[in-house]
């Protein structure tokens, strides 16, 4: 009936969570509000770890993107999974060090890192530092040297496929600000000069060819290709490269359409072509990383909205305006994102109206969703907005100076804080 397995319709037709009533909810907590499934985030990470124990000989490590949401709860719910992190900013690593995160477990990304970012990174102790341009890497080394560590690195490697995904959120192609090309030679020369580095220990080579990919194919081919130039660099360098990560990018659920492949499925699949060529070309079964985010969270997470004034404008549209918008969902704004949405208090009922969902900013795009499925929504209900877990409070913003909403983690049917609503003083906290 909804896009997310874990949302159901209870006696008195109210939306419920994880078994919690969305409309109870948002009296507790106030609204807008993120709610998060814990268990549900459980299952995803289970089952990409658990395909990779199936079908990768134990030989796989889960990487939680935290771009797609990061907090000290969910770092604390993913080191007692047992998974490891993907962080791409000072905040994000110190996010994960507060919340008591293994740091050995944890890979830093970044397109321009800063000499502060990566010095706290040896400082912490972060299992990989993945390693996107030259520059970086003498940097790193120079750092490295100073303090006196040696940092295992991967590369950002671009292999050249298109992933069949929104632009920005394309990033395996030779015109991207990410990484080293394969085609040009780039990246061979650039691990010519990496194994010859005293101060860093070439470990591995990274791609993450874009965001919410549906098709399988586009994973294989970059595994094809990954492991292509793991061979051309055993055979002209003699040098063995231990690990592969292919990134994240596993498409999600956001309207009923969707139809997007089991995880299980691409594990399977991608590990068996992993396989397969690391027997074909004589090389060794390198560790493998993937670094899930949208997976995991977007599908366990909902927003809750009160709904304010109905604009009939006719023959033209129906506004429901909320209490939340741009500020708390940036995603329509950004990339036209599709999602369905339910009045919380009547779920049980048809959704046979079409409106468009607009936030409360000074801007005419600031909207939620135009066309949109809904129940007849009036002032004082509960809007909820599905499959918002992923990109939504990680992009959230302060314009207008609306103050970002709390989240919430239920389980079982009980809720808990996890992130405090702002308060007015937060917002002019470090206004002088
Ligand atoms: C964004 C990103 C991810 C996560 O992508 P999802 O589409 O959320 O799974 C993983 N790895 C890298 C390097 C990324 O930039």
């Amino acid at each position: 009936m909804f896009v997310s397995e874990d949302l159901a319709v209870n006696s008195q037709g109210h939306l419920t969570i994880g078994g919690a009533d969305t409309v109870e909810l948002a009296e507790k907590y106030g609204t807008p509000l993120y709610v998060m499934d814990e268990d549900l985030i459980r299952k995803n990470l289970r089952r990409f770890h658990d395909s990779m124990n199936k079908y990768y000989n134990g030989m796989g490590e889960v990487h939680f993107a935290s771009k797609a949401f990061s907090c000290m709860e969910m770092c604390r719910i993913v080191a007692s999974e047992g998974d490891g992190l993907d962080a791409v900013s000072i905040g994000e690593l110190y996010t994960a060090v507060k919340a008591g995160f293994p740091m050995e477990k944890v890979g830093f990304h970044g397109n321009n890192k800063t000499d502060a970012e990566l010095r706290y990174c040896l400082e912490v102790g972060v299992g990989h530092i993945i390693v996107d341009n030259i520059p970086e890497l003498r940097r790193l080394e120079a750092i490295a040297k100073d303090m006196g560590k040696k940092p295992l690195i991967m590369f950002r490697i671009k292999p050249g496929i298109d992933a069949h995904t929104h632009k920005a959120v394309l990033t395996g192609q030779i015109d991207s600000k990410f990484g080293f090309a394969l085609e040009t030679g780039e990246a061979f020369e650039a691990v010519k000069e990496a194994v010859s580095c005293e101060n860093v220990e070439f470990y591995g080579v990274h791609c993450h060819i874009g965001s919410q990919i549906f098709d399988i194919e586009p994973f294989e081919a970059a595994a094809k290709t990954m492991l292509g130039f793991i061979a051309k660099v055993k055979n002209e360098l003699g040098y063995e490269i231990k690990g592969l990560n292919l990134g994240g990018g596993f498409g999600i659920k956001y309207l009923t359409e969707h139809d997007p492949k089991p995880f299980e499925e691409f594990i399977e699949r991608v590990s068996a072509v992993v396989r397969e060529q690391c027997a074909q070309l004589g090389i060794a079964q390198p560790r493998m990383y993937i670094e899930p985010g949208r997976s995991i969270v977007g599908p366990a997470g909902i927003t809750l909205y009160t709904v304010g004034a109905r604009k009939v404008i006719p023959d033209i549209r129906t506004y429901i305006s909320i209490d939340g918008g741009m500020p708390d969902n940036p995603r329509y704004i950004l990339y036209e994102s599709e999602y369905e949405a339910v009045v919380a208090n009547k779920a049980g009922e048809p959704r046979d109206e079409k409106v468009t969902i607009a936030g409360r900013c000074c801007e005419s795009g600031d909207l939620i969703g135009e066309n949109m499925a809904l129940q007849h929504a009036e002032s004082g209900d509960i809007l909820a907005v599905l499959a918002t877990g992923a990109y939504n409070f990680s992009m959230a913003m302060t314009y207008n100076r609306l103050q970002r909403p709390a989240v919430v983690f239920v389980r079982d049917g009980e809720s808990r804080i996890g992130v405090k609503r702002e308060s007015l003083d937060d917002i002019i906290r470090n206004d002088v």
